[in-house]
């Protein structure tokens, strides 16, 4: 197949809708992002990479960390972490308060907000401080993505901490019901920390080879979890990657997936490749509106959705 071609296409597509979403603002070091940018990377087994638009413009990952901290939380508590958190889709907002109240500070899943900020307690309190837990989440996203210049950037973390007092009601919640271990103000700092890593569409595609090889780096040979945890994982991106908007996103695209409101969304091919878009508008549910929209046409013109 001409990936390259294909890719080509649908940037040409999607470009007269660049201006169509909304760059996140909540997070004021954000606010200042230019929307009108797109890149797509695909990734293959044997490390060959195809790109089209802006592949090498690192932006905010914001909640595709999560993918990477459940993954190092999976694989360091098994099954025990399912006691914190659930793995259903919550059919709200990312950072809602409503049903956590009502589930009794049990997180719906690990990709909302209070389940990504419950995963960076459990975190926490297995490497037995904060900073040893922010760094593990980095050096794990570095390995997957075979590039140690990886970095959180400092500005855009303390901004979403300054402005965090969703992200500190959510895990204040969740103490009250005693589902969080440590305090909620160092559970949100190093959830925030990770949130604000840096990447670009060339590293998050590559980073995506082990989900799509069952857990294994199809590259270099490292095993980073069991074949049934990366299934799990990839089940979990399909019906929760996309909070509120994740049948849509099953519906149009067909394929694992997790968005974070830097603009970024990555996807997996099982047995194929990794996928990473950037586009920093977003719809309403705050996922990017071209990225997405991007995935939908890769999938129609490749015929490579999973379903
Ligand atoms: N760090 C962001 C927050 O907590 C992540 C949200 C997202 O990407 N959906 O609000």
């Amino acid at each position: 197949m001409d990936y390259q071609s294909i890719i080509n296409d649908i940037s040409d597509e999607v470009s007269s809708l660049l201006r169509a979403g909304k760059v996140a603002d909540y997070i004021p070091a954000l606010a200042g992002v230019n929307p009108e940018q797109f890149a797509m990377t695909l990734t293959l087994f044997d490390g060959t990479q195809y790109s089209v638009g802006q592949a090498d413009t690192l932006f905010s990952i914001q909640s595709i960390s999560k993918v990477f901290s459940f993954t190092l939380a999976l694989k360091l508590y098994r099954k025990e972490l399912y006691k914190r958190m659930g793995v259903e889709p919550s059919g709200n907002p990312f950072n809602s308060l409503v049903q956590l109240e009502k589930e009794q500070g049990k997180p719906r899943n690990p990709f909302i907000n209070a389940g990504a900020i419950n995963v960076a307690d459990a975190l926490i309190s297995h490497y037995g401080d904060e900073e040893r837990a922010f760094r593990e989440v980095l050096e794990f996203i570095q390995d997957v993505s075979d590039d140690k210049t990886i970095e959180s950037n400092k500005v855009v973390a303390s901004s979403e901490m300054e402005h965090g007092y969703r992200n500190l009601a959510l895990a204040n919640f969740m103490k009250s019901f005693n589902n969080l271990d440590n305090s909620p103000q160092k559970a949100v700092e190093t959830y925030s920390k990770y949130c604000s890593v840096e990447m670009n569409t060339k590293m998050l595609s590559r980073a995506m080879l082990y989900l799509a090889n069952d857990g294994i780096d199809p590259i270099t040979g490292r095993v980073y979890i069991t074949e049934s945890q990366s299934k799990r994982i990839n089940a979990v991106m399909l019906t929760c990657g996309h909070y509120d908007a994740s049948g849509d996103f099953a519906f149009n695209v067909g394929l694992p997936g997790k968005s974070g409101v830097g603009g970024g969304i990555v996807a997996v091919v099982p047995k194929l490749m990794g996928i990473a878009v950037f586009s920093p508008g977003l719809n309403l549910q705050g996922n990017s509106l071209v990225g997405t929209k991007a995935l939908e046409l890769f999938t129609t013109k490749t015929k490579l959705s999973i379903f």
